[in-house]
């Protein structure tokens, strides 16, 4: 039987932060972390990986979202001289971590190549695991990544590739995340090229934009919310957990048929077509997890204002 994954199991970062700042890792970060050092060297060979902030940590920059038990980290990239890494290599990183079910965030760098730092910390990485419980300020900043925005101050767009299925690392192997990530290379391409991130397949996805009016975007076209009747309705429809897409049609804390019709009539127009069964090819945990509190933000016109790194 072949082997899970050959990223050795041995290694982690060395703590390079300061007294102040704690340097947990705990067991499923720090495994996705050895599994994207691994293919970080095989894609750029000789980046060395360190940790500034790991876990429980409470730097105030961090606003919080290391306050959970190891389910965090900040990390550098250097090559052999101790040099910061470019960066491609930490979009690269950053995709990685993400596949890998973590949110991620270059920051301190210039990741849409508008000639401008994109925020205004040092060089890092910013990772926090979406697997396990999680401590609010962690719990929100994953509902900001969720929506694709950067999980800062001002909700400005997330510049980084959405990644619409995540591997657990439950289900994690070295050739399922290969495969996976040959579907993600021409996006991570196309950032480092400095184009608008794609998303990485033609799966439905659903997002309602917060810095916005309440647009509904598929990965088929862009529609507006006409009313607020109707967001209401995708926002159940998003966020029902026991929706079945082989039974759509259902009672209770299900999706009701009426929801179901308002939610195809949407993502119809958005495709510009009137024939798809849409219900029957969504689905929901996808929905449920790029749609979640961002409807709430958006029927609210709530402005996070306390999200930092
Ligand atoms: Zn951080």
């Amino acid at each position: 039987m072949p082997a899970i994954s050959a990223a050795p199991t041995t290694w982690r970062p060395a703590f390079v932060g300061g007294p102040t700042l704690g340097s947990g890792l705990d067991a499923s970060l720090l495994r996705k972390l050895q599994i994207a050092a691994y293919w970080l060297d095989r894609i750029y060979p000789g980046y060395v990986i360190d940790l500034v902030q790991g876990s429980p940590s409470g730097s105030s920059a961090s606003g919080g979202t290391h306050a959970g038990p190891g389910d965090a980290g900040d990390f550098t990239i250097r090559d052999g001289r101790g040099n910061n890494a470019p960066t491609k290599v930490y979009i690269l990183f950053s995709l990685t971590m993400r596949l890998l079910f973590c949110v991620s965030y270059v920051r301190g760098q210039d990741v849409n190549g508008d000639g401008r730092k994109d925020d205004s910390f040092a060089a890092h990485c910013h990772v926090i695991d979406r697997e396990g419980m999680k401590v609010s300020a962690a719990a929100v900043q994953i509902a900001q990544f969720v929506a694709h925005l950067n999980g800062l101050v001002g909700s400005h767009p997330d510049l980084e590739a959405s990644v619409g299925s995540p591997i657990p690392l439950a289900n994690y192997t070295d050739a399922l995340f290969a495969q996976r990530f040959m579907a993600l290379t021409p996006v991570a391409a196309a950032i480092t090229a400095h184009t608008q991130p794609q998303e990485e397949d033609d799966m439905p996805r659903l997002e309602l934009d917060t810095n916005g009016t309440g647009w509904l975007i598929t990965g088929d076209g862009t529609v507006a919310v006409t009313s607020v009747a109707d967001a209401k309705v995708l926002k159940r429809i998003l966020t029902v957990n026991q929706w079945d897409p082989a039974s759509p049609v259902a009672v209770g804390d299900k999706v009701l048929a009426s929801e179901v019709a308002v939610y195809d009539r949407y993502v119809r127009a958005a495709r510009g077509s009137m024939s798809a069964t849409v219900s029957a090819t969504v689905d929901p945990a996808v929905i449920t997890a790029a749609i979640n509190t961002a409807v709430d933000a958006a029927l609210s016109g709530v402005t996070f204002t306390t999200r930092k790194a």
